[in-house]
């Protein structure tokens, strides 16, 4: 469970959150949305651990990645946080399997164990025949469901996504949609998603709505 209590956050004197609660059990897909300039990446990545707060609480499951130093905060974030952006950030020069195998290599798990849990993935994923290429040699929904098994190889407590669809056609985004539920069926996976797809937030279940730096209101389904 990660829980975010009293975050407040500003740049250049402009206050973009404004003491902002948030809790998200395990196996939750929470959405985030509002429009823009509301602080949507600014939470995600205060609770993603990217960035700190000025002030206020983040917990996950009673550990306080605040309290740690650089060093053991990478770690942490690494072991429990997977990312997903709106354009993929695949490393071009790597392949399909490389690039989803680099957060387990990157957090010291042996060669071959970090090679196997990103085979699975990409085999679940149905990206296998595709496993040698490089990224410029995908299609666009095939680079991004790469960036989800990179973002699950070390199977962390949540998946944070920022606007994760919001650079593919119409098919791939449902395509990637249902792939984040299932991945919810099949392996108890937490989401946290900010997106300005109505379709993908009311699918969700609970939309969190931000304005003006706060959480206005939240609509479970
Ligand atoms: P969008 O839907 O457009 O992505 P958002 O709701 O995600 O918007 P944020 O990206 O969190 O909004 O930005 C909130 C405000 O904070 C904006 O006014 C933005 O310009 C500002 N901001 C965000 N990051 C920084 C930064 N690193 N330095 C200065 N200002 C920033």
């Amino acid at each position: 469970m990660i829980e975010v209590q009293g975050i407040t956050k500003s740049f250049e004197g402009l206050q973009v959150l404004k003491g902002v609660d948030l809790r998200v059990d395990a196996g939750e897909i929470v959405s985030i949305v509002g429009p823009s300039g509301a602080g949507k990446t600014t939470l995600l990545q205060i609770m993603g651990t990217l960035d700190r707060p000025d002030s206020g609480r983040v917990s996950f499951d009673g550990e306080d990645p605040l309290s740690m130093n650089a060093s053991r905060l990478a770690r942490f974030r690494n072991r429990n946080v997977g990312f997903v952006f709106q354009f993929h950030q695949l490393l071009p020069e790597f392949t399909l399997l490389e690039n989803v195998a680099m957060p387990a290599l990157i957090g010291g798990r042996k060669r071959s164990d970090a090679f196997a849990a990103a085979r699975r993935l990409v085999d679940y994923l149905g990206l296998s025949q595709r496993m040698d290429h490089r990224p410029s040699e995908l299609s666009g929904g095939e680079r991004q469901r790469a960036a989800v098994a990179r973002a699950l190889v070390n199977d962390p407590m949540a998946v944070l996504a920022d606007e994760p669809s919001g650079s593919l056609d119409s098919r791939n985004r449902a395509e990637l949609h249902r792939l984040f539920f299932d991945l919810r069926r099949d392996f108890g996976q937490t989401f946290v998603i900010v997106t300005h797809d109505e379709n993908l937030a009311a699918d969700t279940d609970r939309r969190i709505m931000m304005a003006d730096g706060m959480i206005t209101s939240i609509e479970t389904k």
